[in-house]
């Protein structure tokens, strides 16, 4: 498929490519869609094995930042960036600066981030030619680890979630797995103990696990067939693509709710599998948006408080999607990229409607 038809199908408005070869900078910027407000997403260094695939990956991020924003009700929009190469070989205080000032020459329409393959320090460099750099450390006024809030979002949306199965929104008792103890499964966890949940988990670090163990008493679980236990709720917390054609028909679960980008491996597919097989999913992109709710956050001057609050918003929007998808027949994954839509369009009608200068006809 040629470029442009491949942006004009996946609606992209600006895709910016970048390169100075003097410090190896190869990037591609992606902004998806600016009707709610400019594009927000991390840029991704990472060693593509062709410049296709990296297109490929910036365009579908940038887009699925759109949906996050608009779902999370934020008045953001939808981008990405990726850095081409491996960041081991090329990745310089130059290159980094330099990708700062082509996210500068793009007037603020972009707002980038931290994203894998780069680190805070580098993020501090491309600040050093940009303001349009956001989830910056504590000790630059920014709003540091952006995991506890993760968690906290996911675990409101999985109580939401419960909530619309059984009536009763309290955990106590109820058996949860939760699948990679990193920062955020591992903030998942402490919450869940506070309420008493019975928590099962599982990780490929054995240190990871025996930790949770001993700190929090969760049961351990092989990390081969975490997905086949008989629990209430499984919440993947480690990567994408983990609900799948062969992993949804032993699933022995009531609800889906976890913080991992991309869970389904075929958005439309997979989702109508678990609605098959009667299993509530709260969509990742819905209830893992507490990291974008922190930068967000950040760009009006950080208040820890205000990005607690904004993100308590996931368990009735968490509520609301679910509803939807039960009234209109659809998964829930599909329920929340149709709410998505819907706010765009509708904030795109308002502004015609009234930004457009009306034509005053002089009969003189
Ligand atoms: P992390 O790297 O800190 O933790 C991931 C954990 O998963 C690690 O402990 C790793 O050992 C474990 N793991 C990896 N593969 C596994 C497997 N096959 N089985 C069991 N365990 C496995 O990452 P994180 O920041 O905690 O993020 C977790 C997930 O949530 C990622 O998919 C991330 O993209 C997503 N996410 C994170 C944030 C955030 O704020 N950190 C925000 C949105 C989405």
């Amino acid at each position: 498929m040629s470029v442009f038809s491949l942006i004009q199908e996946l609606g992209h408005q600006q895709v910016l490519f970048c390169a100075d070869e003097a410090v190896k900078l190869r990037s591609i910027i992606a902004i998806h869609d600016t009707t709610l407000g400019p594009a927000l997403g991390g840029v991704r260094f990472w060693p593509y094995a062709s410049e296709e695939e990296a297109l490929i990956d910036v365009l579908r991020l940038s887009r699925g930042m759109t949906y996050k924003a608009a779902i999370s009700g934020l008045n953001l929009g939808g981008g990405k960036a990726v850095i081409l190469g491996d960041p081991l070989q090329i990745k310089s205080e130059a290159l980094l600066r330099r990708f700062g000032q082509f996210v500068e020459s793009l007037g603020g329409r972009y707002i980038t981030a931290e994203d894998m393959g780069v680190s805070v320090r580098d993020m501090e460099y491309v600040r050093m030619e940009t303001t349009y750099v956001t989830g910056l450390p504590e000790e630059m006024g920014g709003s540091g680890d952006p995991s506890p809030i993760t968690a906290y979002g996911v675990y409101l949306g999985m109580k939401a979630a419960w909530k619309k199965l059984t009536g009763t929104d309290l955990l106590k008792g109820v058996k949860i797995l939760v699948q990679g103890l990193g920062k955020v499964g591992t903030a998942l966890v402490e919450l869940l103990r506070k309420e008493n949940a019975l928590i099962y988990a599982t990780d490929l670090s054995a240190a990871q696990l025996e930790y949770a163990q001993a700190t929090f008493g969760v049961h351990p679980v092989p990390p081969d067939s975490w997905y086949a236990q008989p629990v209430d709720i499984l919440s993947p917390c480690a990567r994408g693509g983990v609900l799948n054609a062969e992993t949804i028909p032993h699933m022995r679960c009531a609800v889906i709710a976890g913080s991992a980008n991309n869970q389904l491996t075929d958005e439309k597919a997979d989702s109508y599998r678990l609605m098959d097989r009667g299993i509530l999913y709260a969509p990742d992109f819905l209830i893992n948006a507490g990291g974008l709710i922190n930068v967000y956050t950040e760009l009006e001057g950080y208040s820890r408080k205000r990005a607690l609050a904004r993100t308590e918003y996931i368990y009735e929007a968490t509520l609301k999607v679910l509803s939807t998808a039960e009234q209109r027949g659809i998964s829930p994954h599909e329920a929340a990229m149709q709410l998505a839509e819907e706010r765009i369009r509708s904030i795109c009608t308002l502004r015609t409607r009234t930004l457009q200068p009306s034509l005053s006809l002089s009969t003189a």
